[in-house]
């Protein structure tokens, strides 16, 4: 198998790949708390893991690309908890921004911004928004547990999908850090989850972690097992894999104007 990882590859190596179409994943995380029994490193860690298995499930559709992980995310709501490191949005943007065009005037031109925290959300979607009428490439926005959500779902049994230090992670840090898993006491810290960042019926209001758990942790990590986290880490490497070699993932927007249709020509590089 070919190298997929871009901070492994030689100058020359990665020009050759740009020649030859690659897509290039940027891997976005945090460095945040992550209950009493998981590392703060770990959505950076799994967003890595599974980005590296998605490019290698993706490679013989199409050849693809991971950078280093944007390791810094927009985490203020976990800060109450400790050990988080956090930007503002203005820098995670201009961050995030830049390392795409650095990546869009190597050649690449299909990039996929790959979230691995809930926090990043958002500003994922609006640098995708700027960026599209501005660049001369595709760039999509994902985060892996939304898009395996389904696959995801089938493998956990007192959980719908992944939420924090919960369940999933907890599996999926079992084989990629066994190490740093506190597994000695588990049960004591599941907590149910409440919609934290709710206001009335479909609003939003910003609130801190805390208002939804008292330990960092939202989810049931009791029945976390390696097992259940490689078939998860699978799971979410084959839908980002499956998203990669879709066609129509980064084929050119329709035009469905008529003829006499005014109005401004919207950027693509067709
Ligand atoms: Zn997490």
């Amino acid at each position: 198998m070919p190298e997929v990882d871009w901070s492994r590859m030689k100058a020359q190596e990665l020009r050759e790949r740009a020649a030859a179409g690659a897509v290039v994943i940027l891997p976005i995380a945090s460095i945040e708390q992550h209950g009493p029994h998981l590392p703060v490193m770990t959505d950076t860690r799994l967003g890595h893991e599974v980005a590296l298995r998605a490019a290698r499930k993706a490679y013989p559709s199409r050849p693809t690309v991971v950078t280093p992980v944007v390791w810094s995310g927009l985490s203020e709501h976990h800060m109450p908890f400790g050990g988080t490191l956090t930007l503002s949005h203005e820098t995670f943007r201009r961050l995030v921004h830049d390392l795409i065009i650095s990546v869009v005037r190597h050649g690449f031109r299909d990039v996929l911004i790959s979230n691995s925290h809930g926090g990043n959300i958002i500003a994922m979607q609006q640098i995708a928004d700027e960026l599209a009428s501005k660049v001369d490439a595709t760039i999509v926005a994902t985060t892996y547990v939304a898009e395996a959500a389904d696959a995801i779902g089938q493998f956990l049994d007192d959980q719908a999908g992944v939420q924090h230090a919960c369940e999933g992670e907890t599996s999926m840090m079992m084989v990629c850090e066994p190490d740093l898993v506190d597994a000695s006491d588990l049960a004591a810290l599941g907590t149910e989850r409440i919609g934290f960042l709710k206001a009335g019926q479909n609003s939003y209001r910003w609130r801190p972690f805390t208002h939804t758990t008292g330990n960092g942790v939202s989810g049931i990590p009791e029945k976390a097992t390696a097992e259940k986290g490689e078939r998860i880490l699978e799971a979410a490497a084959k839908a980002i894999a499956a998203l990669i070699a879709a066609p129509e993932t980064w084929a050119p927007a329709n035009d469905l104007r008529g003829e006499g249709t005014g109005g401004v020509p919207f950027r693509d590089r067709g």
